[in-house]
């Protein structure tokens, strides 16, 4: 956890989250279940610590309530990230547990510690187990007074209507490329030429280019683009090279998606015959791609691509997922 307390004037983007929070603690209208959704890695937990702090900030006469001094007591408690009142609650395994949404609840009957607001933030409630859901229903409805609660949600997978009609939404969007870049500079480190292409990657969303830089995933899958699409790297003799592909992309285990969209960017690239992104990660004249493969081709191997996605989600064992993909994407 970073130790320093998240101040919103210091986050990027984002401005129709940040009206919206405004006016509603402005008003003291703030409902106590809000529900930010929106891609993954654009700052939705970030932003729920941000409201945190700034709800139970002790300083006098801010001008702007949405932002947190960072010197009080309380704010200097959230910025050590052993503020007594600030719960995370984030998946177990594939989800967020019924068990889990239980002892929130239990800790819940008694008052805050020394907060005004207790805040509890659920992340990534699109894979909460509908049990789980069930159990927290009542709670969101109607938690005791002085707690708020913050879903947060992947914005392109679906939501029990129960959940969504019991909070308030607040969209989130991915960042501009600008955005992303100075992020990933400034509070990352980065590189600017290597900041540029993760940020592009991406597609607005830091979370996930810290993710590819992790795991390393942009080599690996410039390797196998390069293997790909080599028409020459066909046939059983290449069985093995093939097989060793499939087992160093099983390895990455739950980043395995990553992987994946960046394929399906490459594909959705070659279809459209998008250049100018393609020469973002295959350099002009650096080997090129099988002639036959026309839009049917190509289209044939973004449906292998969606299944393995779906086989994913169901638990099929990866590195089976994996070898049947490769063999449908270098037919
Ligand atoms: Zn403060």
């Amino acid at each position: 956890m970073k130790s320093e307390v998240i101040r919103y004037s210091c986050l990027k983007g984002q401005g129709r989250a940040k009206r919206l929070l405004r006016r509603s603690v402005i008003s003291g209208r703030l409902p106590h279940g809000c529900l930010f959704r929106g891609p993954e890695g654009v700052g939705k937990t970030l932003f729920a610590r941000g409201l945190a702090a700034a709800l139970n900030c002790q300083a006098e006469g801010r001008k702007d309530l949405l932002e947190a001094c960072g010197e009080c007591t309380s704010c200097r408690k959230y910025a050590s990230g052993n503020h007594p009142d600030f719960m995370l609650i984030q998946p177990r395994g594939a989800g967020i547990k019924v068990d889990q949404v239980r002892e929130m609840i239990t800790s819940l009957e008694y008052p805050p510690f020394e907060a005004k607001v207790r805040v509890v933030v659920m992340e990534d409630v699109h894979v909460m187990t509908t049990q789980a859901a069930n159990a927290l229903l009542k709670t969101l409805e109607e938690p005791r007074p002085g707690n708020l609660l913050v879903l947060t949600a992947d914005s392109s997978r679906d939501l029990l209507a129960t959940i969504v009609s019991r909070c308030q939404t607040i969209s989130f969007t991915p960042l501009s490329l600008e955005d992303t870049v100075d992020i990933l500079q400034e509070k990352h480190g980065l590189e600017r030429a290597e900041a540029e292409l993760l940020a592009r990657l991406a597609e607005g969303s830091p979370g996930r280019a810290l993710t590819l830089r992790t795991f390393e995933i942009v080599p690996l899958w410039a390797e196998l683009v390069e293997f790909l699409s080599d028409p020459e790297k066909r046939g059983d003799l290449h069985l093995l090279d093939l097989l060793d592909f499939a087992a160093r992309m099983a390895e990455l285990k739950g980043e395995l998606d990553e992987l994946f969209a960046l394929l399906r960017r490459w594909l959705r690239d070659l279809l459209l015959d998008d250049r100018a992104s393609l020469s973002l990660y295959r350099p002009a004249g650096e080997g090129g791609t099988d002639k036959r493969w026309n839009s049917e081709r190509l289209s044939a191997k973004m449906r292998a691509l969606e299944r393995a996605e779906q086989q994913l989600v169901r638990n099929c064992n990866r590195a089976l997922v994996c070898e049947i993909l490769l063999f449908n994407l270098q037919a």
